[in-house]
């Protein structure tokens, strides 16, 4: 009884500031505030609204105890333009250095900020984005816990930890010589170098003593979070406990911390509606979606061979993509003429341009499979919607990520892509590649969604496993289950 009296401690979260890192941290901090720690969010101008709108969307009392805080964010100082706060606001890969000079002044003001909470509003605990190196300091400073949150699931961190400890990969003879990476036996996991994420790639845009950096950071926090839940990984959690020394806490899916059907309150009303009148008039199960996540583009030549295939496949198609404005004419013209900007509910290939309701696409009854890059948030909203997939990894730790989903939790099945998508660097907005040719043709892509939509009997084994998967995690976060369980002993760890 007593404990349950005593005021729970304030966590201080701040998210790295990618768009696609901010949306499950945040939710964290809903969670956590659901769970009844004030939670203070430190973000930067630009981006508060958006954690204020997700603050919002999780409703459940969280908001009354979330406060948004934004701090300045030293753009200009740093080189960048005005106004580019977030990493996939940044218009080249040249600038990727400045960005990462600009987040560590940027952890200079955060940390003043936190030293003016100590007389009225102590912060008990930091969880930090996995770039955010200052937050240790920060941390120790103000003789509180500090919790890395890196976006990824944990067997792709579990993979990660081995690489890092092992190097199987510098004794590659080349970019494509496959090694084993036996982190989960009897799993067999072959993988190469250039499927690797970027930090363990010999052309990373991200200097060498930044590198440094996030390996003495996540070697001294004192615990890891992960959107995850134990039932999903085959122990991952557990083996990255034991191979790190570190308390992990799997605290997901976060993105259940929603009411269901929410709509992301980025998306723009007028896309989001459409989307969602035009999969209400369609038959349950019989939309593909198709993303790749929020900053994923191919070279135009590439979205030209998916595009033939999805405009000729017998399912409704609904399309996010995204650098629309950079494809050459003749592409976009064609895009114009083959789908239908306009969401009419008659039309068979929905395309938008724009911010998707993934979480509510997903979670619509009308959408039976999902295309993905095996970006780990769109991953885990699949897992938790209970949709299986059709794999393409384009970069970062996505080859991992579909490993899981293909061979260890059968939900899903390969494109049979080798290699990252030319052009793209997570995160940054680059060229989506130029004039590369596809590697992937349009046979080749619509027999795997026929796999997908109408697989027959081994359809049907991915899909019961998929909607196996979708109860576990629901009732990861229900009262008593493991991610709520979890949810309280990070509460108690900071305490
Ligand atoms: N997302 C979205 N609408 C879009 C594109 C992306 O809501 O149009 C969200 C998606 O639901 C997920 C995140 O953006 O939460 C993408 O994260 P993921 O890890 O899958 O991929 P990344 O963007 O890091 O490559």
């Amino acid at each position: 009884m007593a404990a349950s009296l005593c005021p729970k401690p304030h966590f201080v979260v701040i998210p790295w500031p990618a768009t696609s890192h901010m949306i499950p941290i945040v939710d964290i901090a809903c969670l956590l505030a659901g769970h009844g720690a004030p939670v203070t969010v430190i973000t930067t101008p630009a981006s508060a609204q958006l954690v204020q709108g997700r603050v919002e969307r999780a409703g459940q009392g969280s908001s009354a105890s979330v406060t948004v805080t934004a701090i300045p964010f030293p753009a200009a100082e740093a080189g960048l333009p005005d106004g580019c706060e977030r990493l996939d606001h940044t218009p080249s890969v040249d600038l990727v250095p400045n960005f990462f000079d600009a987040t560590t002044r940027f952890g200079d003001a955060v940390t003043r900020h936190c030293r003016g909470l100590m007389a009225t509003r102590r912060p008990d605990c930091i969880v930090a984005g996995m770039c955010n190196t200052w937050a240790h300091g920060l941390a120790r400073e103000l003789g509180a816990p500090c919790f890395i949150f890196h976006g990824f699931g944990a067997f792709a961190l579990l993979c990660c930890e081995y690489l890092n400890t092992h190097k199987p990969h510098e004794a590659a003879a080349s970019l494509d010589e496959l090694f084993d990476v036996p982190v989960l036996p009897p799993f067999e996991f072959k993988l190469a170098r250039r499927q690797l994420p970027l930090q363990f790639l010999p052309s990373c845009s991200i200097p060498e003593v930044r590198l440094r950096e996030l390996r003495e950071f996540e070697m001294a926090v004192d615990g890891i979070v992960v959107n995850s839940f134990e039932e999903l990984e085959h122990g991952s959690a557990a083996r990255l406990a034991a191979a790190t020394g570190k308390a992990v806490f799997a605290v997901g899916p976060v993105s259940l911390c929603g009411a269901p059907g929410l709509l992301d309150s980025r998306a723009d009303s007028d896309d989001a509606r459409r989307c969602m009148a035009w999969l209400d008039a369609k038959k349950a199960r019989s939309v593909l979606y198709v993303s790749f996540g929020s900053a994923g583009r191919m070279p135009p030549e590439q979205v030209m061979q998916l595009g033939m295939a999805l405009v000729s496949c017998p399912w409704p198609v609904l399309w996010v993509i995204k650098g629309a404005d950079s494809l050459p004419d003749d592409v976009n013209e064609w895009l114009q003429d083959n789908t239908d900007a306009n969401g009419l509910p008659a039309s068979q290939c929905l395309a938008v341009r724009g911010w998707a309701p993934q979480v509510a696409i997903l979670e619509h009854p009308a959408v039976g499979g999902f295309l993905t890059h095996c970006g780990w948030g769109s991953t885990l909203e699949s897992v938790a919607a209970g949709v299986p997939m059709a794999t393409w990894p384009f970069t970062a730790e996505q080859f991992l990520n579909e490993k899981l989903i293909v061979d260890v939790l059968r939900i899903g099945v390969s494109v049979g892509v080798t290699k990252p998508t030319e052009g793209v660097l997570t995160g940054v907005k680059s060229g989506g590649g130029g004039k590369a040719k596809a590697d992937v043709g349009t046979e080749q892509v619509k027999q795997v969604l026929d796999m997908l939509m109408d697989g027959g009997v081994d359809g049907e084994a991915r899909r019961a496993k998929a909607e196996e998967l979708m109860a576990k995690a629901k009732a990861a976060l229900e009262h008593g289950g493991s991610s709520y369980m979890n949810l309280e002993k990070l509460i108690q760890f900071a305490g």
